[in-house]
């Protein structure tokens, strides 16, 4: 396996990478909540990720996003999400610390109050992206709202390229083949760190949204050969295709990387058990889930990620999916502004 993480390493060596955060990202053991549940239960701390307080898993991502961005002698980056996108904001941070320009497509999906800017939104304020809200027209579905928002994305983009300016477009979530690298990337550093334990994860637990993290894990897992099992929890509905379209995203990121690894749907462990009623909207299990975390190992989640994904481990350990005495890490994928985000997102948080 030694072998397989150092010729992958310098597969990854060759890509163009901006240094933007803080790796690796540590990996610690939660001692009392191991104790109470009967597990072995780490967290891979990408909350830490930098480049200020406010990191998550898209700064990974964006490392290799932005180093092709300069190596495309970019000077705008234009990307999409949710007003309260994490992607979105992390990567207005990786732009100012880039010199690049960012410009921000956010549909309202949980309507903002423009007086009361708040969480990533405001951090966007306070970097000075250029941002364009996108609000819902009455009976226009969320998939429509993003539509017309890459729609107004590409005429922004045409009036500044007629200028001479060269822009360099992200995908919501940073989720294409070059930003799954960094996935790749970090599944090889999960397990470096687990061989410098001596320990073995048997499973990774992790939220999955747009499913660039998942692909890039799925990708270094498979070229690996770990038997580390990964467990993606969804955050929001998907149909049908969305086990392939990782699966390919997952198999595109190996094609840029050149290695001969196959991911196919059937090793992707994908469970929309945790994520209801929708995306940005709070459940009972997983605020139950952000507290049980926070009074006891003193560390925060959010109620749109990480606490869903919590959640759906803990109920993994709880029904003995997992088994009794198993090594399980949750990867901490940020987002834990979202506290300092809409009632509406928080639910009873705050209660
Ligand atoms: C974006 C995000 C995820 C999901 O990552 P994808 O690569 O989009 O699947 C998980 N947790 C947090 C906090 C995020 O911001």
């Amino acid at each position: 396996m030694l072998h397989k993480i150092e010729m992958l390493r310098e597969l990854l060596d060759t890509r163009p990478k901006a240094s933007l955060g803080f790796f690796p990202t540590p990996l610690h053991r939660l001692n009392r909540m191991s104790n109470e549940l009967g597990v072995n239960l780490f967290l891979k701390r990408d909350d830490f990720s930098g480049r200020n307080l406010f990191g998550g898993n898209k700064i990974r991502k964006l490392e290799y996003l932005i180093g092709e961005a300069i190596a495309h002698r970019a000077e705008y980056i234009i990307t999409y999400g949710a007003t309260q996108s994490n992607h979105a904001m992390q990567t207005v941070t990786a732009c100012r610390v880039s010199g690049l320009k960012p410009i921000l497509y956010l549909v309202a999906v949980i309507p903002t109050d423009e007086h009361d800017i708040r969480s990533n939104l405001l951090l966007d304020k306070i970097m000075d992206a250029e941002i364009h809200i996108v609000h819902r027209k009455p009976g226009e579905s969320e998939e429509e709202a993003e539509s017309r928002s890459f729609q107004m994305a590409k005429e922004r983009k045409e009036c500044l390229e007629a200028e001479g300016h060269k822009c360099f477009d992200i995908p919501m979530g940073g989720a294409s083949p070059v930003g799954s690298l960094a996935f790749t990337e970090g599944f090889l550093e999960l397990t470096e760190q687990m061989n410098e334990l001596g320990i073995t994860a048997d499973y990774c637990f992790h939220a999955t949204g747009t499913g660039g993290t998942l692909a890039g894990l799925a990708l270094g897992c498979k070229c690996i050969d770990s038997k580390t099992c990964i467990v993606s929890i969804n955050v929001s509905k998907k149909d049908d295709t969305y086990p392939s379209k990782i699966a390919s995203l997952a198999n595109q990121c190996g094609y840029v990387l050149g290695v001969s690894a196959i991911v196919r749907k059937g090793d992707l462990n994908i469970d929309p058990n945790y994520y209801a009623p929708g995306y940005e909207i709070p459940n009972k299990a997983a605020n139950d889930a952000i507290r049980y975390l926070a009074q006891t190992e003193g560390i925060l989640t959010d109620p749109v990620y990480t606490g869903k994904a919590f959640a759906g481990m803990l109920d993994y350990i709880r029904t003995n999916k997992v088994e009794q005495g198993s090594n399980i890490v949750f990867w901490h994928t940020g987002g834990a502004t979202a506290l300092f985000a809409e009632k509406e997102i928080l639910g009873d948080l705050g209660e």
